[in-house]
């Protein structure tokens, strides 16, 4: 049956309350926008609370493409971390370490937000509408990431920080080889080191297998915290995969309330 975007949104909130996501979302955002860098702490896994109810939610919303990435001008030279991730962003977009991606980008796609932000958002690499816009998800899985940043986390994107484990897009929207993950790891791990995040959601198997070092499935990896060097880490399938697989969207609600819930303790 064909929905109307206002009977989507207000099914999505429905769903949302039944998930007991508003109520824990309440000051959340607020709470650790303002209370970054406490001391970091080594966590160990932690298991996923109760299942909220079994809920259906259809992807109504059209495709909706992100407006491009702000390039500073050349005459602009941002500070602090902003400036230190405007150098690094210089350094990756002349990196020819992969011949086959340097080869075939449109340009790297270095990431986007706040660079003050305590979560940071790690997918697998740019695709077609990302090497376009030079901008990290955009298009329908932008979208979906979007509307769970904002409905879901009751955040602005503007306000989170998104990147991926590959700067540069595979030819074809291929898997990352593990070479390429591996050529590319310092940027992102000078990444993290500038920001300094207290918690990363890892988008998909890719990303939460080479962050983690791990070979478990992402349905093994998903529903805990981890721990990466002192910053908690929850996985969480990818927005295209949950494009193609609605049905799983339940289980990525599971994962971001658990995240809302360690966000919440500090
Ligand atoms: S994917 Fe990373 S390491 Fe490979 S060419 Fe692009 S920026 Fe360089």
């Amino acid at each position: 049956m064909h929905q109307t975007m206002h009977e989507g949104i207000a099914d999505y909130l429905e769903m949302m309350r039944l998930a007991g996501i508003s109520e824990l979302r309440k000051h959340t955002a607020a709470t650790v926008l303002h209370e970054h860098n406490p001391p970091k702490e080594t966590l160990k896994r932690q298991d996923v609370g109760p299942r909220p109810p079994e809920i259906s939610c259809e992807d109504t919303k059209p495709e909706k493409l992100m407006p491009p990435a702000p390039i500073p001008s050349p005459g602009i030279v941002l500070s602090g971390k902003a400036g230190e991730l405007q150098r690094l962003a210089s350094e990756v977009a002349q990196c020819t370490l992969c011949k086959d991606l340097a080869s075939s980008r449109t340009q790297t796609v270095f990431g986007t937000g706040n660079p003050d932000s305590p979560l940071v958002f790690i997918g697998e690499a740019p695709g077609m509408d990302e090497d376009k816009q030079g901008k990290p998800f955009v298009g329908r899985s932008g979208q979906l990431l979007t509307d769970i940043i904002e409905k879901g986390m009751q955040m602005r994107r503007e306000d989170v920080y998104i990147c991926n484990i590959l700067r540069c897009r595979p030819p074809g929207n291929r898997n990352p080889l593990p070479d390429e993950a591996a050529l590319c790891r310092p940027f992102l791990n000078q990444t993290l080191d500038i920001i300094n995040p207290k918690y990363i959601c890892c988008l998909g198997t890719i990303a939460a297998k080479n962050l983690l070092a791990s070979e478990k499935t992402i349905g093994a990896l998903r529903g805990q915290v981890w721990d990466y060097n002192g910053i908690k880490v929850v996985c969480t399938y990818h927005p295209a995969y949950l494009l193609r697989n609605p049905a799983a969207k339940k289980d990525t609600w599971n994962d971001i309330r658990l995240l809302l819930r360690e966000m919440e303790q500090g």
